[in-house]
């Protein structure tokens, strides 16, 4: 149970979501305990499809500010709450508005693709959106031959442009989660379990990517770890989707992917963390902080995610 000043939040908030008709999405990297409390846990492209389609009145975001806007931005008449306003990505703040306009003008002529990781002012400059689940179909459904520019992440812009052969140009930005992985310490526990298949997402690093035995979004590393027949596997992503593998699959064994600095705990993405279920509490019973979009700049981003949308529904995703 969690109780602090004499409040049970689990009881308080199943009580709240009922009398607000509330609905709370959680991403696979929050903790356990949201995990649990949520009513949909899910990556970004499932979480944006389930804000699209929910009857509630208040979504509760439980992930970050950037997923928390795509729900808006999705579902603009309901009031969409967000626990903590800072939960941030360092991924969207690497690709600033300003410069990735000069990045555009650079390279004319091209269709702008940009991973939903990134702030509202980057989607307004989009032609459309994508996730880690469906970045490959959406490349894909373009017209062979069409130039990309790609941005924010630039290892998932390798990955998708060595997957694809298309002419794509990637933006240089990184999340500083995925990037922080050891290869040296994934080989060191590879060698002591040398049955454990290595599973990272593409925004790890090549040489981290290289050694994988497969490479998805936190959905598909999930899916995989239902339908393979290993025992135990190294997770190379952010640690909280561990929680739902252990959950799904009773008796296989989870190693999280080590850091390079292994006094830092830096596999675990700050942001996501700073939601807990005491703020959670706060933020449903207060109805704030309330993500708010300008009319005008909600219309412009709503586009491309829109374009995103109708590729993943037609690409059976
Ligand atoms: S894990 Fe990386 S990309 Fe995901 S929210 Fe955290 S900083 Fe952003």
């Amino acid at each position: 149970m969690n109780r602090i000043e004499n409040i049970d939040y689990v009881s308080e908030i199943k009580r709240l979501k009922k009398e607000k008709n509330a609905i709370i999405l959680a991403h696979y990297y929050q903790t356990g305990d949201i995990q649990d409390i949520a009513d949909f846990i899910g990556d970004s492209l499932a979480l944006s499809q389930k804000a699209a389609s929910t009857d509630a009145d208040i979504i509760l975001f439980a992930g970050v500010r950037f997923m928390a806007e795509t729900a808006k931005i999705l579902s603009p008449r309901k009031k969409v709450l967000i626990p903590d306003m800072n939960a941030g990505c360092s991924l969207a703040d690497s690709c600033k508005a300003e410069d990735f306009k000069k990045f555009i003008d650079e390279n004319p002529g091209r269709t702008i693709v940009t991973y939903v990781n990134t702030n509202i002012d980057i989607k307004v400059l989009s032609d459309i959106i994508c996730t880690s689940s469906n970045a490959i179909p959406i490349i894909e459904s373009l017209p062979a031959g069409e130039k990309i520019l790609f941005g924010p992440d630039r290892n998932l812009g390798n990955y998708i442009l060595n997957k694809t052969g298309r002419d794509i140009v990637v933006w240089n930005g990184a999340c500083h989660v995925h990037e922080e992985f050891s290869l040296e310490a994934i080989l060191k526990i590879k060698g002591e379990n040398p049955e454990a298949k290595i599973i990272v997402h593409p925004e790890c690093e090549l040489p981290v990517r290289m050694v994988a035995d497969y490479i998805g979004s936190t959905a598909a590393l999930l899916k995989f770890t239902k339908t393979d027949n290993a025992e135990t596997y190294i997770v190379g992503t952010e640690p909280g989707i561990i929680h739902q593998m252990k959950k799904e699959n009773p008796g296989k064994r989870f190693i999280p992917a080590p850091p390079r600095d292994s006094t830092c705990g830096c596999n675990e993405c700050s942001f996501m963390k700073l939601i807990t279920i005491g703020k959670i509490y706060k933020c449903l019973r207060d109805e704030k902080p309330e993500i708010l979009i300008d009319s005008e700049v909600l219309e412009k981003a709503r586009k491309p995610i829109i374009r995103m949308m109708e590729i993943s529904e037609k690409s059976g995703l």
